[in-house]
């Protein structure tokens, strides 16, 4: 089994009547990717800070490998092996990059520790510049070196992208995280973005209000989501009314399996879009009264004949006009219950 590296257990942190992070527990094996996923202002950052060591948790215990950092003891953030990037980089302007990446290392083998790190990230070439003299990518990747430098046994990345150009975020993100993966760091980084924590991350601890409503893989999460809002956060959903019996959940659009070990009854039911094909029908139960064109799919709204309206997700060679009358087609795909 992989060594725990990171442990949160039923920490807390107040400022004044606001409580940043509620009771967050959370573990991340050795070499796991995580990526802490919540709308702004649930305590994210906050909750990096905490294991960092630039804050003290109120409540709770805080390990780092299988020591205890903060909670009765205090290990400050020199002394916790924890690499940070920030979201603006934060590189001394008038330093150059090697002198940037060497910043704080022991003076006996820095050199060699310094070509080592910007070797990693692929800028042996670059070690005279200045930050003003690189570009955003080249920069985050100074501050990944920098942070890597000291051979941390964690790296912690607190939204790295939310300066880049979106044109370019989607690349930049896969070599960051192939640099990361390579060294087999264990990785916590910070979003509020959904598809980024889902392309990048080996789990998904989703935040809200300070706590952590779940942890899971990303298909986990998306498929088989702990609370209707953990539902809508991380995509698309209808959420409708259904009833199960034998193991199949019956709704308006249609019956689907249901998952193992629900008890029969009412429940509510999430159908994500994707799961609700469209066929033209005249005679059909259901009018498409919103139609946006995304690229490589269609996203539809359909207004049924009780009223409810539903959501459909379709490829774009499948394309249906506004106005038109259809008919849903469930496919057997994944559902998930709530009671
Ligand atoms: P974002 O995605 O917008 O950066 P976040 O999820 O990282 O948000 P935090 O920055 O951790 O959230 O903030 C959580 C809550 O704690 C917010 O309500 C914030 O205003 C509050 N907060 C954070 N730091 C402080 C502080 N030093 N003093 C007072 N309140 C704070």
């Amino acid at each position: 089994m992989t060594p725990t590296m990171i442990r949160l257990e039923g920490v807390s942190k107040r400022f004044g009547a606001v409580r940043a992070v509620d009771e967050a527990s959370l573990e991340l094996g050795k070499g796991e990717f995580l990526a802490l996923l919540g709308p702004s202002g649930c305590g994210k950052t906050t909750l990096l800070r905490l294991l960092a060591g630039f804050e003290a948790p109120d409540e709770g215990l805080v390990w780092i490998g299988d020591q205890i950092v903060a909670g009765g003891v205090w290990v400050p953030p020199e002394r916790r092996h924890v690499g940070m990037v920030f979201q603006d980089y934060a590189l001394f302007p008038h330093l150059t990059v090697s002198r940037n990446v060497g910043y704080g290392l022991p003076r006996g083998g820095r050199a060699a520790r310094v070509r080592e790190a910007l070797g990693l990230v692929g800028l042996s070439a670059l070690g005279d510049r200045y930050p003003d003299e690189l570009s955003g990518g080249q920069q985050q990747r100074v501050a990944l070196a920098r942070a890597l430098a000291p051979e941390p046994a964690v790296v912690l990345l607190d939204e790295p992208w939310s300066n880049i150009d979106p044109v370019l975020r989607s690349s930049m993100r896969e070599e960051l995280a192939s640099i990361l993966r390579a060294t087999g760091v264990t990785v916590l980084l910070v979003t509020h973005e959904q598809e980024e924590a889902f392309s990048l991350a080996d789990r998904v601890a989703l935040m809200r209000d300070g706590a952590i409503v779940q942890a899971g893989t990303p298909e986990e999460i998306y498929y088989g989501p702990a609370t209707r809002w953990a539902a809508e956060f991380v995509g698309a959903a209808n959420v409708l009314p259904g009833r199960l019996a034998d193991g199949l959940v019956e709704t308006l659009v249609g019956r689907f399996p249901a998952p193992n070990g629900d008890a029969p009854g009412d429940v509510q039911v999430l159908v994500r879009p994707e799961l609700l094909e469209l066929a033209v029908d005249p005679d059909g139960d259901g009018e498409v009264i919103c139609r946006e064109f995304r690229g490589h799919d269609v996203f539809y709204r359909v207004r049924l004949a009780d009223g409810t309206t539903v959501c459909s997700q379709r490829p774009s060679n499948e394309s249906i006009p506004l106005g038109v009358r259809v008919a849903l087609r469930p496919h057997a795909g994944r559902v998930a219950l709530f009671h």
